[in-house]
């Protein structure tokens, strides 16, 4: 099977403003010079942000993407989003799942799936997230909720080309704690295995991207493991220089 090229995925949460921009636009002229030598770049900015950021790196490879959206096409859904209103903004990709949104919002494995459905329907690649809790880990549990969550949150027809799965332990996001590499790689041989059996040579194909913790200093470790196409990177992508480090060294 042919190697499958990098994505370094930023997720900016609930930061930025327009004085951000010129951050976003340092993202950009890496991935266009010597960080995008190895791995494709994505960042996903707040809603507010969309239409501005894909105007900041038009021109460049850096891909833009949101965080979350609606399940349905329109309607009445105050303060939420529609698919099809990111793609509208000229952003690509949307984050489904992530265990913010689990936590925040009560989001289920169902609606997840939903979500990435509308998000196809709306010609995005859905970034769809999944990840143990601590006390699940403790339990001894991980490999059962990666199937559970990877089960119920990845609807049928998914492809390398409309979907990629971010596993992220809960308890690794933002704390600066990640997962012993033998750990990683337990768990992304675990969803590969999945995804080939509910998918096939397509499942082999699909972008497996860890996420928590990742940084500059951790970064050649993590993506050296097998099944790690990738990070999905929350704080440290806020710094371009940080963002690039982890791009380089892919
Ligand atoms: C995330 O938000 O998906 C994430 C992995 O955050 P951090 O890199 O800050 O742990």
């Amino acid at each position: 099977t042919p190697a499958i090229r990098p994505l370094i995925a930023g997720n900016w949460k609930m930061h930025g403003t327009s004085a951000s921009l010129g951050e976003l636009k340092a993202i950009a002229e890496g991935f266009a010079g010597a960080a995008g030598q190895g791995a494709d770049g994505l960042v996903c900015v707040p809603a507010t942000l969309l239409s501005r950021a894909v105007e900041a790196v038009r021109g460049t490879p850096l891909a833009i993407g949101a965080q979350d959206c609606h399940a349905a096409e329109s309607g009445a859904h105050t303060g939420d989003i529609a698919a099809g209103m990111i793609a509208d903004c000229g952003a690509t990709h949307v984050i489904v799942g992530h265990s913010e949104r689990r936590t925040d919002h009560g989001e289920s494995d169902a609606e997840v799936a939903a979500k990435a459905a509308a998000a196809w329907r709306a010609g995005l690649v859905a970034m769809i997230c999944l990840g143990e809790t601590r006390a699940e880990r403790e339990a001894g549990e991980t490999l059962a909720v990666l199937s559970r969550q990877l089960a119920g949150s990845v609807p049928e027809g998914a492809t390398a080309a409309n979907t990629v799965i971010a596993y992220e332990p809960v308890w690794a996001i933002g704390t600066g704690l990640t997962p012993t590499v033998e750990d990683v790689e337990e768990a992304h041989a675990h969803l590969r295995t999945e995804l080939e059996t509910r998918f096939g040579a397509e499942g082999g194909r699909m972008r497996l991207l860890y996420g928590g913790s990742v940084k500059p200093a951790n970064a050649h470790e993590l993506l050296s493991v097998a099944n790690v196409d990738g990070a999905l990177v929350g704080g440290a992508s806020l710094k371009a220089v940080d963002f690039l480090g982890i791009a380089s060294a892919v």
